[in-house]
């Protein structure tokens, strides 16, 4: 499976891209490319567009409903309704993306688009909350979630699909989303072959509790998780970057690295 990464400035869209948005890939047993978008921060939607047509994105996952993680489904719906040829207006074959994400998304998203009608909303999307019992199975994948610490309602995911290091074996990426230390995040973390962990704040500079982690943070929990990979994300533009990285390091001995949109990642 791959990780693109098509945004990963923190909190905002920052000068070097859009804000949080993944693309998760994989083939299944008759070489089906399937698709999975973490979250679509502002911005991330043109950058998707380098990656994939939107049409071929099979699931959106939402790790949370702040505007940096999902504001871009706002132009995605424009997209899958109104394109003029593929667009459900004028294929209703299309049918709804599906969209799994935190209870009230469907809300949310209609008041963020200014939608008056929510069959409009639906003809586009298909909106399914998450539980943290029920794994979802799509394609080769198969999504999980665990509630973390963050001032909403938000989930890191952790997605188990065909290895193409280990080709027959399966891997596991897992996406912190927006989250402070706890004990959610090292379950969902667990022997990950790669932990796409945000690191906004930095040690001594941000106080706040409860909303981002460190690049210390980011780095103990992955120690505690045991993950064999850490990429830091969720940077935003007023970081040094090689701040959260030399944090990162002081806590966890295996390989860091700072995620870049355009980056791509096998697992
Ligand atoms: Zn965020
Ligand atoms: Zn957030």
């Amino acid at each position: 499976m791959r990780l693109v990464v098509v945004g990963c400035a923190g909190s905002f869209a920052g000068p070097a891209g859009p804000a949080s948005s993944y693309a998760v890939q994989a083939e299944d047993g008759s070489g089906r490319t399937w698709t999975v978008v973490l979250d679509l921060g502002n911005g991330a939607l043109g950058a998707l567009q380098r990656v994939l047509d939107p049409f071929d994105v099979d699931a959106v996952a939402l790790s949370h409903l702040h505007p940096d993680h999902f504001a871009d489904l706002c132009g995605l719906y424009v997209y899958r309704r109104y394109h003029p040829s593929r667009g459900v207006l004028h294929d209703p074959a299309l049918g709804p993306l599906a969209v799994w994400g935190p209870s009230g998304t469907e809300r949310r998203l209609a008041d963020a688009y200014g939608s008056r009608d929510d069959e409009d909303m639906r003809s586009v999307f298909a909106f399914r909350a998450w539980s943290p019992e029920r794994p979802v199975r799509l394609g080769p994948f198969v999504l999980e979630v665990v509630p973390v610490r963050h001032p909403v309602e938000a989930y890191a995911i952790r997605v188990t699909g065909p290895s193409t290091d280990r080709p027959g074996e399966q891997a596991t990426l897992v996406y912190s989303g927006d989250t402070d230390a706890c004990d959610g995040l090292v379950e969902a973390a667990r022997g990950a072959d790669l932990f796409l962990c945000e690191a906004a704040f930095q040690e001594g500079r941000d106080l706040l509790d409860g909303i981002h982690l460190t690049g210390y943070r980011a780095g103990r929990a992955a120690s505690a998780a045991g993950a064999r990979r850490l990429v830091l994300t969720h940077l935003p533009a007023w970081n040094d970057p090689q701040v959260a990285l030399a944090e990162a390091a002081s806590a966890y001995a295996g390989p860091v690295a700072l995620a870049a949109a355009g980056t791509t990642y096998t697992l």
